[in-house]
């Protein structure tokens, strides 16, 4: 035992994987003051208890530090819980009861919002106006996609944003067209913004209730820290002053880096106003000590930046190499200064092009500055050509994995393999790759994209198959890639340890070691004593926060 006095609180009789350097197993741990005072023995940890000491029998369960997911959005995603919910569902027919059944329910709402339907349910990726028109006639419907890249707009939208067959697709996007140039009903990429200007701003304080609903949300299934990947101060989601309420008053369990929205259409000069906005914290948990630029889009609307161009679903080539939202020059100059200034920089890159700029932007600014220990990371990373693999390692850089899209399912098979050709799609998600060339390999959920329980994500990440729960329509059963596989202690580390370095959290969390935070979860089985095939079964049952429990279901 470290320090004086005997133990607030103790986990006993458990199979404790402390994710330390030695990946080391006990079956006990000892808590004061919110920090791990022992790891041990029974034996030694009950002899450290005293008459005060609440016992907690783990009767064989498992005991793992708090898992922290690396790229999340939980302001949307709780957001997106209180109003149009489409995220759960997985087909048309529900969609339209639950637009039906939501306008119903909320009839002073001016607007229809929340959002999360999946591409790959409307041929093309693109749904039609006339399936909202029929069931919200008189008020307008404005829900972006589960990836957030396209929106779901009804004719009454398009009325009130004066989007017509005359208007022109914006630069960094696309407005789909009927056979007669009219607007069919989705807005791609920056087309959103025509309609989005009109729809009324969230407040603060509707970002704070979205905030609580995700973190009791993510704390159940046993997430104890993230990193916010889109924090916005002017543009993005507008949650930073959220962010700096909640934690201020105490409410703020989870540690969070906000990532802080570089404005694509701004240039250097918004270092300033950033710098103003970390300086502001940290307050609580929070701080906001990293910048999040988007260099592409996604596959699935060919605005991920590709160095060959697409196909066009038939085997032959278009023209269109997809985006570069920030011209790789100027990503450069502004990668350098934000190095300077001691951001941590989170890219979101999806094609190889995109990973290709994002590495070039962070040699630069290793040429210029030196090394450091900022950990910038590259997010998605889907398509990484095999030539830029090792410069992760030889650069610092750690890879920001998102596994749960690392399956063949509708998206992969209809949306990205046609348009990729067949040697480039073996290209993608190449954790195991990474890992062999000593990357540090991250991982998180991009939720609300798809689903933030990290035990469903370990699954993929090792199994490369759909579990049966996946909601994505897991149209074949085929491993996805079985090279890129990863082994269960590589995807834990993805979730704990790893997550915790790219956090900057990994001196104070992210293994069960003396003297760190108790931010713990309970799973309700050693998933190293069951196969593989069977990881997605197991659940949290309990997580904690400096020993604190914020959620307890099953315990
Ligand atoms: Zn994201």
């Amino acid at each position: 035992m470290t320090g004086k006095g005997s133990p607030d609180l103790i986990f006993v009789n458990g199979t404790v994987y402390t994710v330390d350097a030695a990946r080391r197993w006990v079956q006990a741990v000892a808590v004061r003051e919110g920090r791990i005072a022992a790891v041990g023995s029974d034996e030694q940890i009950r002899a450290a208890a005293g008459p005060s000491t609440e016992a907690i029998d783990l009767r064989g369960r498992m005991l793992l530090p708090g898992f922290q997911d690396a790229h999340v959005h939980p302001p949307g995603g709780g957001y997106e819980m209180l109003h149009c919910n489409l995220s759960d569902a997985y087909s048309l027919e529900e969609y339209e009861r639950i637009i039906a059944g939501f306008a119903a329910s909320h009839p002073d709402d001016e607007w229809i919002v929340g959002g999360g339907w999946s591409m790959d349910i409307f041929p093309g990726g693109n749904p039609p106006k006339d399936v909202l028109d029929r069931i919200v006639p008189d008020r307008p419907v404005y829900l972006p996609s589960r990836d957030g890249h396209s929106v779901w707009v009804n004719s009454k939208a398009l009325e009130i944003a004066g989007v017509t067959e005359d208007t022109l697709d914006p630069d960094d996007g696309w407005i789909v067209r009927d056979a007669g140039g009219e607007p069919a009903g989705t807005l791609h990429e920056g087309a959103s913004e025509l309609v989005n200007e009109f729809v009324p701003d969230e407040t603060t304080q509707d970002w704070i209730d979205s905030l609580r609903v995700a973190q009791g949300f993510l704390h159940s299934l046993g997430i104890t820290a993230w990193q916010d990947a889109i924090v916005g101060v002017e543009t993005g989601y507008r949650t930073f002053e959220a962010y700096l309420a909640f934690a201020g008053s105490g409410e703020l369990t989870a540690r969070v880096i906000g990532a802080l929205w570089w404005d694509r259409h701004r240039g250097i000069e918004q270092v300033d106003d950033l710098l103003a906005a970390r300086a502001r914290g940290p307050v609580g948990r929070f701080s906001a000590t990293s910048v999040k630029i988007m260099q592409d889009g996604v596959i699935e609307n060919q605005t991920a930046g590709v160095l060959e161009p697409y196909l066009d679903g038939e085997g032959n080539a278009t023209g269109d190499r997809g985006k570069s939202f920030i011209d790789p020059e100027e990503l450069n100059e502004c990668v350098t200064r934000l190095d300077a200034e001691g951001f941590q920089v989170h890219f979101h890159a999806i094609g190889e092009r995109a990973v290709r700029e994002a590495l070039d932007a962070i040699e630069a600014a290793r040429r210029e500055n030196g090394m450091n220990d900022l950990r910038h990371h590259i997010s998605h990373i889907q398509v990484i050509h095999p030539d830029d693999i090792p410069r992760f390692r030889e650069l610092a850089v750690v890879a920001n994995a998102q596994p749960l899209w690392a399956v063949n399912e509708g998206q992969m098979l209809h949306l990205t393999i046609p348009f990729l050709g067949p040697e480039r799609s073996t290209w993608q998600y190449p954790f195991g790759s990474l890992v062999r060339a000593g990357a540090v390999l991250a991982m998180g959920s991009d939720w609300s994209v798809s689903s933030p329980d990290p035990i469903e994500e370990m699954h993929v990440a090792v199994n490369r198959q759909a579990p049966p729960s996946y909601l994505y329509g897991g149209e074949s059963g085929e491993v996805f890639l079985p090279e890129e596989r990863i082994d269960l202690p590589t995807a834990i580390a993805g979730f704990t340890i790893n997550a915790a370095y790219v956090n900057h959290l990994d001196d104070v969390t992210g293994s069960i070691e003396v003297g760190k935070y108790a931010d713990l979860a309970v799973v309700d089985r050693n998933l190293f004593a069951h196969p593989v095939e069977e990881i997605h079964e197991a659940t949290v049952q309990a997580t904690f926060v400096e020993g604190e429990r914020v959620y307890a279901e099953g315990l």
